[in-house]
């Protein structure tokens, strides 16, 4: 693991930043085995410590009822969130369905309320008579189909023949979608008409012509994906582009390795968290964007090796405490695990559970930051993608406590369970899937 804290020989605006965000980080960092007392006392009262060791623990319960209360009544100051209440559901939902706790009693109202946001034209927009638009429609798809398996019923409040048309409309001639109708064309409409087509059974060969090509035009020097072509590369529409890609079978045509070195250099050394950008800070959201694209690439490798993913590898097992600050990490040999990305997963994971945690529930960017509902999301994904790798069957690795900590696996592709996925390919396979006959 890191934990080797930047030198810089020029002072500028953004070293300084670095330089207290790594300040900031220290005091989480510290050898919990040297723990005493009082302050002992107060980690294992809040459940940050388990109360028979040293070893983290993922707040289960207190991040169950923050997210819970996500999907309750809201504050007045969430009005400027009006055009974004699917995501709200969706962050809360699949927050709470990572940790096997999405209230089944709540659903039928969440999916009557995402219901009155479709419109008759097709896609979502961001509440009732809200125009359709690629970000909400990809999160009401995502939260319906991972309440579809407990309450069936939501699998029936998506009308796919006018999503299809509606995404076909949003088509332009160099191969990008746009946002809405007269909006913005970015790798986010690209990856989000993608990716709810495929979960659909809706990726007809018309619908996915030129977007790859579109998609890599995108990549720049650097190795990351930028929003349009010419952007500066950034991990949100990095990952974007690199599911979409993957989704349609074409990861292969991008540059796999200036991708991987550019996803490596953004897990920050110190810190052991990601970073969005070059010369940009650590943020718990990019836990999964970040660890989420690298886990795509990881799979795509993996299923190229013969064997695939899981064979040959050993089982990391983290032991707290044995190396002053550093929480060190030994392996063992304990049979095939779920995958080695290309990552820091252990590094990754204690940020997630010492800076990304709210003691009284709900994740956050960075310690000095609140926590949200989107945050708490992408640091659940995050961790659900390191703990599980790149294939879902294996053993997973787990940081701190592996009695508390495990989470469901999540599906890097689409980002609900993977059990979730399967049943929606389950539920759309005998659909039409045809463009003459879907447009007719
Ligand atoms: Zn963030």
């Amino acid at each position: 693991m890191g934990s080797q804290k930047v030198k810089f020989t020029v002072a500028t605006s953004t070293t300084e930043q670095q330089e207290d965000t790594e300040k900031e980080i220290a005091p989480f960092y510290i050898d919990l085995t040297k723990l005493t007392g009082p302050n002992l006392a107060h980690l294992r009262e809040v459940g940050l410590l388990a109360e028979d060791g040293f070893e983290v623990r993922l707040l289960r319960e207190k991040h169950v009822k923050y997210l819970t209360g996500g999907l309750e009544k809201l504050g007045s100051g969430y009005v400027s969130l009006d055009a974004s209440r699917p995501w709200i559901a969706y962050w809360c939902l699949h927050g709470l369905d990572l940790l096997e706790a999405a209230p089944v009693e709540m659903m039928p109202r969440i999916v009557d309320t995402l219901g009155r946001f479709q419109n008759a034209t097709g896609g979502f927009g961001g509440g009732p008579a809200q125009i359709s638009h690629g970000a909400p429609t990809y999160a009401s798809c995502l939260a319906l189909l991972l309440i579809a398996p407990s309450y069936p019923k939501a699998y029936d409040a998506i009308d796919r023949r006018s999503i299809y048309k509606w995404f076909l409309s949003m088509k332009r001639p160099n191969g990008g979608f746009m946002m809405h109708d007269d909006g913005e064309t970015d790798v986010r409409a690209s990856y989000t008409v993608i990716a709810i087509a495929k979960l659909l059974n809706l990726l007809t060969p018309e619908l996915m012509e030129g977007v790859a090509e579109y998609i890599l035009q995108c990549q720049t020097y650097e190795g990351g994906f930028g929003g349009e072509p010419g952007n500066e590369c950034h991990g949100g529409y990095a990952y974007c582009a690199v599911a979409a890609l993957q989704i349609m079978g074409k990861l292969g045509m991008c540059d796999l390795e200036g991708l991987k070195g550019w996803i490596s250099r953004r897990q920050m050394g110190f810190e052991g968290g990601f970073a969005g950008r070059a010369n940009k800070l650590v943020d718990g959201c990019y836990s999964f964007w970040q660890g989420g694209a690298m886990a795509i690439v990881d799979a795509y490798e993996g299923d190229m090796t013969e064997g695939g993913f899981g064979t040959g590898v050993t089982e990391y097992v983290a032991e707290v405490g044995e190396e002053g600050a550093d929480v060190s990490a030994t392996t063992e040999a304990k049979g095939p695990i779920s995958g080695e990305l290309s990552f820091d997963q252990a590094a990754l994971q204690r940020y997630t559970l010492l800076c990304g945690q709210h003691v009284e529930g709900g994740l956050r960017d960075k310690p000095s930051k609140a926590r949200d509902f989107y945050h708490s999301c992408y640091s659940l994904s995050g961790l659900s993608v390191s703990q599980h790798g790149s294939s879902k069957d294996g053993v997973p690795l787990v940081y701190g406590d592996a009695r508390t900590n495990v989470l469901k696996p999540t599906h890097e592709c689409f980002n609900i369970r993977v059990d979730r996925v399967e049943k929606a390919r389950e539920r759309f396979k005998d659909d039409v899937c045809n463009h003459d006959d879907l447009i007719s």
